[in-house]
C-alpha cells in the first residue's frame, strides 16, 4: 500500500516508530496532488513551500520526543478558513486576491499540534451549495465518477481526502456540508455541536448555523481532527467553554443496550431505493451489534427545509453586506460610492445573489413576520423535536442524503432540486446537537451511500463511538475509488 493510500492513524503509527517522516509524507501528498487533482480540483491552491517547512519542523519535534495526535500529518482546509498570508476567498470572485493577515482559531491550532497544511480546498461560494458547483473558480469531480459531484458545500476537503491527497480536512457545516459531501465521497465527516468549535477567522455564511467540522477516512480520523480543532476561545461568543474530551479514547466499539432512534419521517415513499435499502440494512447492523432500535417521530421533519433556507438566506443576506471593495478583496471601479458598491458587489456569483436577494426580501419590513418571523417559531418546534426524541433514546440514524452523487450539471438550472439534496441533514442546524455520516454501502451505479447518526449537545463521543462500531463492523470504509 502506497503512503497516501494509508489511514492518518496508520501514518502517524510510522511517524512514531521512525519508519517514515512528515516530509515523506507531504512530498508524497504533494504528488498525489500533481498526479490527479488536475482531474479531480480539490484544492483551489496549495501551499507547497510553506507545507515542506512546516513538515521540516513537524521532524523537528518528533526527533525532540515530542508526540501529538496530528504531528506531522498533511491536511488541507477549507477556503472560508482564513490561514495568515494565505490567499483565502471562499470561492468567491469578490475575495480574490484576499489574504487574511492572521490565522483562524482552528489554523492556528493546526499549527499549534504541528500539523502540515497543504492548500485551500474548494468550496460552494460563501459555502452556499450541495455540490461545490457554485465555486467561482471551479467544479470539484467525485473521485469515484469523475462526472458527479462530489457534494458540497466542503467538496474539496472531501474529494482530497477520499482520493488520498489529505490524511484529514476541515470543512464547514452551516446546513450538511461536512455530512453530504462525506457520505457522497465514502469518507466519515463529523458536524460537531454548535459553539464546540470556534469560528474565528472562519468567514461567515449564517452565523446562528454555522459550524466548522473534520473529514477523515476512518472514524478514528475524523475524531483525531475533530480533538484538535474543538475548544473555547474567547474571540467567538458563541464558543462554548467546555473542557474538550479524548474522542480517540472514546471509540471503544461497545454499542450494548444503546437506544438508536429511527425518525419515520426521514423514511418517505419515493426515496432512492439503494439508500433506504443499505441505511436499513445497517440499522440491523447496528442492532446485531446490541443496540435497541426505537421507532421515533420527529414531526416537524416537512418544515425543517423551508425554515433553514429563510434562517440561513436571510442571516447571509447579513453577513454579506461587508463585502463594498473598501474592506476586503478587490473593488470595482466606479464614479461614485454607489458605482463603485454595484461594480464590486457584481462581482458576487449567480447563487450567492439569490440567496441574498431572499433573505433581503424575508426580513424587510411587512415581510418580516410572515417570513423570518414564522421560520424562527419553526425553528423552535424543530428543536422541541429533537428535545423530546433524545428522552427517548441516545442516537437518531437516518440516511444522510436523499441520493447518491448526481451528475455534474444536473441540479443546477433548479435552485430548488439542489436544496432537496439536504433535507435529512439541514434539521441539525437548526437544532443544537451533533452528526455526522459513516461509510454504509454503494448504490447500482458504485457510488457510495453515508449513514446519518445525530446525537444531542456535545454527545460527540457518543456517535463517534456508534460510528465506530458500526465501521469496525463493515468493509465500506476500506473501498477506494479507483483514480
Ligand atoms: N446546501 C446548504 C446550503 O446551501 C448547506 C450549505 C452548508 O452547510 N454550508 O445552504
Amino acid at each position: 500500500m502506497s503512503l497516501t493510500e494509508k489511514t492518518l492513524t496508520q501514518v502517524r503509527d510510522q511517524l512514531r516508530s521512525g519508519d517514515t517522516t512528515s516530509v515523506a509524507l507531504t512530498e508524497a501528498i504533494l504528488s498525489r496532488i500533481d498526479a490527479v487533482d488536475g482531474d479531480v480540483k480539490s484544492y483551489v491552491r496549495t501551499t507547497d513551500e510553506l507545507a515542506l517547512e512546516q513538515a521540516k519542523a513537524a521532524d523537528e519535534r518528533i526527533a525532540r520526543g515530542e508526540s501529538s495526535p496530528m504531528l506531522g500529518i498533511p491536511v488541507g482546509i477549507k477556503d472560508l478558513i482564513c490561514a495568515d498570508g494565505v490567499e483565502t476567498t471562499a470561492g468567491s470572485k469578490i475575495l480574490e486576491g484576499f489574504k487574511p493577515p492572521y490565522n483562524a482559531f482552528v489554523t492556528e491550532k493546526l499549527k499549534a499540534a504541528g500539523a502540515v497544511i497543504v492548500g485551500m480546498t474548494n468550496t460552494d461560494e460563501f459555502g452556499m451549495g450541495s455540490s461545490t458547483e457554485h465555486s467561482a473558480y471551479q467544479t470539484t469531480s467525485n473521485p469515484w465518477d469523475l462526472t458527479r459531484v462530489p457534494g458540497g458545500s466542503s467538496g474539496g476537503s472531501a474529494a482530497a481526502v477520499a482520493s488520498g491527497m489529505a490524511y484529514a480536512s476541515l470543512g464547514t457545516d452551516t446546513g450538511g456540508s461536512v455530512r453530504t459531501p462525506a457520505s457522497f465521497c465514502n469518507i466519515v465527516g463529523i458536524r460537531p455541536t454548535y459553539g464546540r468549535v470556534s469560528r474565528w477567522g472562519v468567514i461567515a455564511y449564517a452565523s446562528s448555523l454555522d459550524q466548522i467540522g473534520t473529514f477523515g477516512r476512518t472514524v478514528q480520523d475524523a475524531a483525531a481532527m475533530l480533538g484538535t480543532v474543538a475548544g473555547h476561545d474567547p474571540r467567538d461568543s458563541t464558543s462554548l467553554q467546555r473542557p474538550v474530551p479524548d474522542y480517540e479514547a472514546a471509540l471503544t466499539g461497545d454499542i450494548k443496550g444503546l437506544k438508536v432512534g429511527i425518525p419515520k419521517q426521514y423514511f418517505i415513499d419515493g426515496m432512492d431505493a439503494d439508500t433506504e435499502a443499505a441505511v436499513r440494512a445497517a440499522i440491523d447492523k447496528l442492532a446485531d451489534l446490541g443496540a435497541e432500535i426505537i421507532e421515533i417521530d420527529l414531526n416537524m421533519a416537512d418544515y425543517a427545509l423551508a425554515t433553514y433556507y429563510l434562517i440561513a438566506t436571510s442571516e447571509a443576506s447579513s453577513n454579506l453586506a461587508r463585502y463594498d471593495g473598501v474592506r476586503y478583496g478587490p473593488r470595482g471601479s466606479g464614479r461614485d460610492v454607489t458605482e463603485t458598491t454595484m461594480k464590486t458587489r457584481a462581482k458576487f456569483g449567480d447563487e450567492v445573489k439569490n440567496r441574498i436577494m431572499l433573505g433581503t426580501f424575508a426580513l424587510s419590513s411587512g415581510y418580516y413576520d410572515a417570513y423570518y418571523g414564522k421560520a424562527l417559531k419553526a425553528r423552535t418546534l424543530i428543536i422541541r423535536d429533537f428535545e423530546k426524541a433524545f428522552e427517548q433514546v441516545d442516537v437518531i440514524a437516518t440516511p444522510t442524503a436523499p441520493d447518491t452523487a448526481f451528475k455534474i450539471g444536473d441540479k443546477t438550472t433548479d435552485p430548488l432540486e439542489m436544496y432537496l439534496s439536504d433535507i435529512y441533514t439541514v434539521s441539525l442546524n437548526l437544532s443544537a446537537g451533533c452528526g455526522l455520516s459513516v461509510p454504509c454501502g454503494f448504490d447500482r451505479d458504485n457510488m457510495p451511500i453515508g449513514l446519518q447518526l445525530m446525537g444531542n449537545t456535545l454527545q460527540e463521543e457518543l456517535i463517534l463511538n456508534t460510528a465506530f462500531a458500526y465501521e469496525q463492523a463493515t468493509d465500506w470504509h476500506k473501498q477506494r475509488p479507483s483514480l
